[in-house]
């Protein structure tokens, strides 16, 4: 069971899990954080060192590198995302190693409440005897997606050590701010360079993923009558109940995230501000289908257009915008790069597994860009929590399906 990159990709991810790199939603700056740049600026340095060419940072702090090739074949795209999420602390991680873990309960040394079940997750029970990564229980790991980062830096430093290996040109990149759906740029495929590209970011072993969801955002802006209560009989349209109503209104039994799961997509009402004057009123719209994602859009708009009706002297606005789209329109017409990376994963006698993902990666946004992008597994799991946990021995098969994946990619 042992690898013989177990104990790199230990280091390395031990290493960046411990810089703070977190993505900020509320920043207007690129990256959002300039904590991203200690991770962005190690990378810069470390692929340096290694040997990778042409290493820079773009103008949208993407750190590129080339890994020449060795034999001719498709220039390959890899990339990994340095920031961590937003929704819980990730200042001040301490991670720790769990050797050869026993099957039992995982507690945490900074939170003795906190308990990490295989019962609760069956995934940990299949990983009796593995090396273990987690934090110390008041921060996230991060190992979404410093695991992605581990994974790549030590296929690159392999590969680059070892020039016999037959494989085309490879091009990695290391992307900020894709927690906050703000890692692609449309210059980012010029900038990569790839035929096609992986992302490293999935989670269970075996997860070789091509779909994510199609997703816009409506916000809702409404602006009443507003004059002081006391003179305010018929005068005054309280915008707070007019948004009241366009809530209750929406679907609630049907097509939310909390009701739907697989293939069902939903309207997610993130947001409510304001007051009796004026509300703004925030959502998201998934499927995975287009059909149905502009069924949404008509539900949301027919909405607002019912409850204005009922009250001709407020204001009630919908502005539907585009985020991104599943990765599937385009990868189903050349399904080359799902199935090389299926086939490196079999090599590893792991059997693929391609479930739609329920939300979006950087994948969705390159691919719809023109660079096909499906996403390989990195063994992360329970992220963006305090249980955040990766075994060592599945980062390692995601590394050694990597490098299958670029051998066969070479043409002999
Ligand atoms: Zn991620």
């Amino acid at each position: 069971m042992k690898n013989r990159f177990d104990q790199e990709l230990e280091t390395r991810l031990v290493r960046y899990a411990a810089i703070d790199s977190q993505s900020d939603e509320t920043s207007p700056s690129t990256p959002s954080t300039d904590v991203q740049f200690d991770m962005l600026n190690l990378l810069r340095q470390e692929l340096t060192e290694i040997g990778a060419q042409d290493v820079q940072m773009t103008g949208d702090s993407v750190v590129v590198a080339t890994i020449p090739g060795t034999a001719d074949g498709p220039t390959i795209g890899f990339l990994a995302h340095v920031d961590t999420a937003p929704q819980f602390n990730a200042t001040g991680v301490k991670p720790r190693v769990i050797k050869g873990y026993n099957g039992g309960e995982i507690t945490f040394p900074d939170d003795p409440d906190l308990v990490l079940s295989p019962e609760e997750h069956p995934y940990l029970a299949k990983k009796i005897g593995h090396d273990l990564i987690t934090a110390s229980g008041t921060t996230l790991l991060g190992g979404d997606d410093k695991a992605g980062v581990s994974i790549l830096m030590t296929m690159a430093r392999h590969l680059l050590e070892n020039i016999d290996i037959p494989h085309g040109p490879i091009r990695i990149a290391f992307t900020p701010d894709e927690e906050i759906g703000r890692g692609v740029s449309e210059q980012l495929p010029k900038d990569l360079g790839a035929d096609f590209a992986y992302t490293l970011d999935g989670q269970e072993l075996g997860e070789i993923e091509y779909e994510s969801f199609s997703a816009d955002r409506a916000v809702i802006k409404i602006t009443g009558v507003s004059i002081h209560p006391g003179l305010a009989k018929d005068k005054m349209v309280n915008a707070a109940h007019l948004a009241a109503k366009i809530v209750q209104t929406l679907p609630q039994a049907t097509m939310t995230p909390e009701v739907t799961d697989g293939r069902q997509g939903f309207i997610h009402v993130t947001d409510m501000n304001g007051g009796s004057s004026e509300m703004e009123i925030k959502l998201i719209l998934r499927d995975f289908e287009m059909d149905a994602l502009e069924a949404q859009r008509e539900i949301v708009r027919q909405v607002c257009a019912a409850v204005q009706a009922t009250e001709p002297r407020a204001t009630i606005s919908c502005d539907i915008s585009h985020q991104y789209r599943n990765m599937r329109y385009w990868l189903e017409k050349d399904m080359t790069p799902v199935d090389l990376a299926r086939e490196a994963c079999r090599e590893q006698g792991i059997e693929p597994i391609s479930v739609p993902i329920r939300g979006g990666t950087d994948g969705s946004r390159l691919t719809e860009f023109g660079t096909p992008t499906p996403n390989i597994f990195t063994g992360m799991q329970c992220i963006h929590g305090p249980l955040e946990w990766i075994s060592v021995q599945d980062m390692a098969i995601a590394t050694e399906t990597c490098l299958s994946l670029v051998g066969k990619a070479a043409r002999s």
